[in-house]
């Protein structure tokens, strides 16, 4: 008989872990929520055509994407991030602006899998259509900063940068065009392809015999229009009242084709990997429109939920949740009372787990160990002739026998206990 594994790049997140992803999941709708975003759920897949527009120089686009033909006949793509689902979704609906919505959950990109990389892998993001104030690139960045901060993570760097409105955009990419195009010879063949579409990406490359060519790059912020000036300034000083630290990075252009102005990218300075970035936005132009709607401003971020995760481990914070069991039954009379104490328990909203299949004391006590609750309920021959059950904590305290119409009220003081001692 054959069996399987998981295919190259994904995972299976198994309990501890998977308590975690969505404790981290909560932690950011707890965050975004207060401030207003709504959820939004796009679809896993859409039609291959929503994602072409984010540009044929994103790697994403031309190399990674998961498209199939479906049974139907449609071009249809897995989501490979979900801006442009959300694009396609403002376009649809026409929701009223300002429009602000957060997301969760998996993309899919044919990568090299690694660690930190996968071929599955989980962001958690927000997007705002319709606005094109500086404050709010400040409440962006702001937000992901209290998100990191609520995570308990210290060591998250900010860089910034401003990549000026399309015309200073095509002015600076004509000018790198020409920069990079001197020096041909010397750029990697995959920058040399990149060159003949977006000269802008070759700052992106993170290959070594580049470096050199774009160290000494025309940059960017010598060519913002006044205006894109004056909005970057704005970001920052936004920045600077609410103390939010931040380097400048004039060769942050970030994957899109459609970002302009603000782009920004969380690194993670406790992670040694290869792959630092744990998150990355900006502003976009043009997508709503590529996809059929009026001229739009847009802004987002996604945050990367698998690599934050490993930061986390790195500086050890935010451990995975305790178990939701708080008590756990040892039954040695045959199974029914525990049936019966765990019903009245969870009926009572006090999380009960048991042992099955009439297993001996010993078993039953390691299984109790195992579930990480804080208390054995045992009901032994005795006990159950008596009416009554024993309470043992798990770390401490003496264990006592208490009737069984009162144990409800003697696991909630256990509880209250457990609290006041947190
Ligand atoms: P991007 O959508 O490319 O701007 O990525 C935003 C964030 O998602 C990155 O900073 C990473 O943390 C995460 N990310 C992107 N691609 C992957 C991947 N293949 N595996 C794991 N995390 C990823």
């Amino acid at each position: 008989m054959s069996s399987f594994s998981t295919s190259p790049g994904t995972r299976d997140i198994l309990t501890p872990d998977a308590a975690r992803w969505r404790k981290f999941q909560d932690v950011f709708a707890g965050v975004v929520e207060e401030a207003g975003y709504g959820l939004i759920i796009p679809p896993m897949f859409e039609d291959l055509g929503v994602f072409l527009r984010l540009g044929e120089a994103t790697d994403v686009v031309t190399k990674e994407m998961y498209d199939f033909e479906d049974k139907g006949g449609r071009r249809i793509a897995l989501r490979p991030e979900q801006t442009a689902s959300v694009c396609r979704a403002f376009v649809q609906h026409r929701p009223t602006t300002p429009w602000k919505v957060w997301y969760a959950g998996p993309n899919f990109r044919y990568e090299k899998p690694q660690q930190g990389r996968y071929r599955q892998f989980d962001q958690v993001g927000l997007e705002v259509l319709g606005v094109e104030d500086p404050y709010l690139d400040a409440e962006v960045i702001a937000l992901a900063s209290q998100f990191y901060d609520r995570l308990g993570l210290k060591e998250v760097q900010l860089s910034i940068n401003s990549l000026g409105d399309a015309g200073d955009r095509q002015r600076f990419t004509d000018v790198l065009r020409s920069y990079f195009e001197s020096h041909v010879g010397e750029l990697s063949e995959d920058s040399q392809v990149t060159l003949t579409k977006n000269p802008l990406r070759v700052l992106d490359s993170k290959r070594r015999e580049d470096q050199k060519i774009i160290a000494n790059a025309p940059r960017i912020r010598d060519y913002l229009s006044p205006t894109a000036g004056e909005h970057f300034a704005a970001v920052l000083a936004a920045l600077d009242a609410m103390n939010i630290k931040y380097v400048i990075d004039d060769r942050l252009v970030r994957g899109l084709d459609y970002y302009r102005r603000t782009t920004f990218e969380f690194v993670s300075t406790a992670l040694t990997a290869a792959h630092t970035a744990i998150g990355g936005g900006g502003r976009y132009d043009g997508l709503v429109e590529e996809l059929g709607g009026p001229a739009t401003a847009g802004i987002g971020f996604a945050l990367g939920l698998d690599r934050t995760l490993l930061a986390c481990d790195a500086e050890q914070v935010f451990p995975a949740p305790n178990t939701d069991v708080f008590a756990f039954v040892v039954d040695t009379t045959g199974g029914q009372e525990a049936s019966l104490v765990c019903n009245q328990l969870r009926m009572a909203r006090i999380g009960a787990d048991r042992a099955f299949d009439n297993r001996s004391m010993k078993a039953q006590m390691k299984a109790a160990d195992r579930s990480g609750a804080q208390v054995a309920i045992i009901i032994g021959s005795n006990e159950l002739d008596a009416g009554q059950v024993v309470i043992r904590p798990m770390n401490s305290g003496e264990q006592y026998s208490v009737n069984r119409e009162d144990l409800v009220s003697a696991i909630q003081n256990e509880v209250s206990k457990i609290r006041s001692a947190n």
